[in-house]
């Protein structure tokens, strides 16, 4: 009757501990905080052994915390410890992955500190030096790099990628608004006659502050409506139109869906570069740039196991700013040091530091723009495109204070002087019907939120008086929609819509490190230029890890035309130039 007694109890012990089978195994769910909600994971192990790891729900990143969810499992049951690497660039993903891997264990009853094992440390072994030859070498697998290599590969070039982190994208990947365009088909079906190319370059060259130079704004300028049919041609039409931060003009073109245009774009150069058989090296990166008799004629490049030299006739560097690099960064501007960053952590300026070792010469390396609405908590970018479709910024006493679509370096400056150094922006729910941002903004809980514009002000935390002139900015601004004049500030665009369909959002933000302007100086055929102003032949460059376009201050939806435009001329320059390479008798 005992033994009875004890077998059903263990019978009963099995089962609370979740599915205890004959051979000691468990099978058990545990939950760990992602970027974006909860991440679910099943856990197969007995007291010796973790037999499997399976992400059940998630909701990550695509292409960053993603990257995690697809590699993190595997290698916790390689090492059989949940003391693995995080993924690069997915560090709150990894750790999510890992606490409900810990968590799965414990409510399995199984003793955790046998899987909390440190790996050894990877043995420092000799990396194997490794050749490898193509005619173009790309460095950076971002928005410039993808979209020369597809470019350089229609030319008929054969095109090789290297791509440091584990995922391709970049900052690109994070573009939130759209691709600033002029003269485009998309305009023309909206009617939009007043923003062609000669408005784009004036308010490039003044949202610059006349910084620029004017040979690459009017490039980029002229060639962005054919970039625009370009990408098209690939499957990622843009073909909604908007103003941007800073202009009156509406250039902004972005998706269908209201889609982030960085994650779209990427995606859909990504299939192409798959689909043309384009071969990326994730997780490698370049460290030199390889010259002979004064060409660019390759890169050296590594990674855990392999140190590759890399043979090539041209060599591209889309290796993206710098606005990861602290050290680079106070170099130029110490009040920096503690900033926030909306880059990802791979924008370290390594392209700058390798070209200006070839003697490259450099721009603007000290215009640091600051992008005015970061959620500091966890540095994510409230996108421009929310103030184009109609939000405003107000203070901690419930007020606008200044022009909230005005150029970035301005909002940013006239936040640091409001109490506290921080703002609100608020939106109502025509705005997150009409965008998928603003649903995620809500969904990750950045956002305060109100029946009322009282409601609203009181949990956002505003306190006395701050409520009723709330309540009041609320009125006067929805009178100057109506009317189409801002008698305050000024505002001019980003107008279309009021803010009185209730619920009413709140974001709490301040400024935040977001795109560096200076880098590599190159010319309007993305050659890279030295410090005498020569070219250097077989080098190029585009995208962020270039200065110039955007000289003292980017505006909205220009970094994604730079990168679309000039990476297209690099991918088309650098093969002919490969090309006409492979035609020269040999020395
Ligand atoms: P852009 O908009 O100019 O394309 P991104 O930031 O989108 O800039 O992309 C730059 C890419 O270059 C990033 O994916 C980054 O990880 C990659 N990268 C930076 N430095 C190196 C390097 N040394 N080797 C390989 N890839 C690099």
């Amino acid at each position: 009757m005992k033994k009875l007694l004890s077998i059903i109890l263990a019978v009963i012990l099995a089962l609370a501990l979740g599915a205890l089978a004959e051979d000691g195994k468990i099978t058990s769910t545990g939950v760990g905080q992602g970027i974006d909600g909860d991440v679910k994971v099943q856990v197969v192990a007995d007291a010796t052994t973790i037999y499997s790891v399976e992400v059940l729900e998630q909701n990550e990143t695509p292409g960053i915390g993603s990257v995690a969810v697809e590699q993190l499992p595997g290698q916790i049951v390689e090492a059989n410890s949940i003391l693995v690497d995080s993924i690069s660039g997915a560090t709150v993903t990894s750790e999510a992955i890992k606490t409900a891997v810990r968590q799965a264990l414990e409510d399995g009853g199984l003793d955790v500190s046998v899987f909390e094992v440190e790996q050894a440390a990877a043995e420092v072994a000799e990396k194997t030096p490794e050749t490898l030859d193509c005619d173009v070498v790309i460095v950076g697998a971002g928005g410039a790099g993808l979209t020369a290599a597809v470019r350089a590969n229609q030319a008929g070039a054969k095109v090789l990628v290297l791509e440091k982190m584990s995922f391709v994208g970049g900052n690109s990947l994070k573009a939130s608004g759209g691709m600033n365009a002029a003269g485009t088909k998309f305009q023309a079906a909206l009617d939009i006659t007043d923003s062609g190319v000669r408005e784009f370059v004036e308010d490039t060259m003044n949202g610059g502050h006349m910084v620029n130079d004017l040979a690459l704004v009017v490039t980029m300028s002229e060639n962005s409506s054919d970039a625009v049919d370009w990408l098209e041609s690939i499957g990622a039409p843009l073909p909604k139109v908007a103003a941007t931060g800073g202009t009156v003009h509406k250039y902004l073109h972005s998706p269908e869906d209201g889609s982030p245009v960085g994650a779209y774009l990427v995606a859909k150069l990504n299939e192409e570069v798959e689909k043309q058989g384009i071969q990326v090296m994730l997780n490698t990166k370049a460290t030199e740039i390889l010259m002979d008799g004064g060409c660019a004629v390759g890169v050296k490049a590594e990674d855990a196991e392999h140190e590759y030299t890399i043979n090539a006739k041209a060599v591209i560097l889309a290796t993206g700013g710098f606005g990861s690099n602290f050290e680079l960064m106070t170099s130029f501007n110490p009040s920096l040091a503690n900033a926030v960053t909306t880059n990802h952590p791979g924008a370290t300026g390594d392209g700058i530091l390798m070209a200006e070792a070839v003697g490259a010469a450099t721009v603007d390396m000290d215009r640091i723009q600051l992008h005015p609405t970061v959620y500091q908590e966890t540095s994510t970018l409230v996108s421009e495109k929310m103030r184009s479709l109609g939000s405003i910024l107000v203070n901690q006493e419930g007020k606008r204070f200044c022009n909230d679509l005005s150029t970035r370096d301005a909002v940013s400056a006239a936040e640091l002087e409001q109490t506290g150094g921080y703002a609100y922006i608020i939106f109502d729910q025509n705005l997150v019907d009409q965008n998928k941002s603003a649903k995620e903004y809500i969904s990750k809980g950045m956002t305060s939120t109100g029946e009322t514009y009282a409601e609203l002000a009181k949990n956002m935390g505003l306190e006395g008086d701050a409520v009723a002139a709330f309540e009041e900015t609320m009125a006067t601004w929805n009178e100057a929609v109506a009317s189409g004049e801002d008698k305050e500030f000024g505002r001019n665009n980003g107008m279309d819509a009021d803010l009185s369909t209730a619920p009413y959002y709140a974001i709490k933000i301040a400024p935040g490190i977001h795109h560096t302007m200076g880098g590599i100086k190159i010319d309007t055929a993305t050659q890279v230029l030295d410090t005498d102003g020569n070219v250097i032949p077989g080098l190029y460059a585009a995208g962020e890890t270039t200065g110039g376009v955007h000289g003292g201050n980017r505006i909205g939806g220009n970094a994604v035309c730079d990168f679309v435009v000039f990476g297209r001329i690099a991918g088309a320059n650098a093969a002919a130039y490969a090309e006409a390479f492979a035609l020269q008798p040999a020395a």
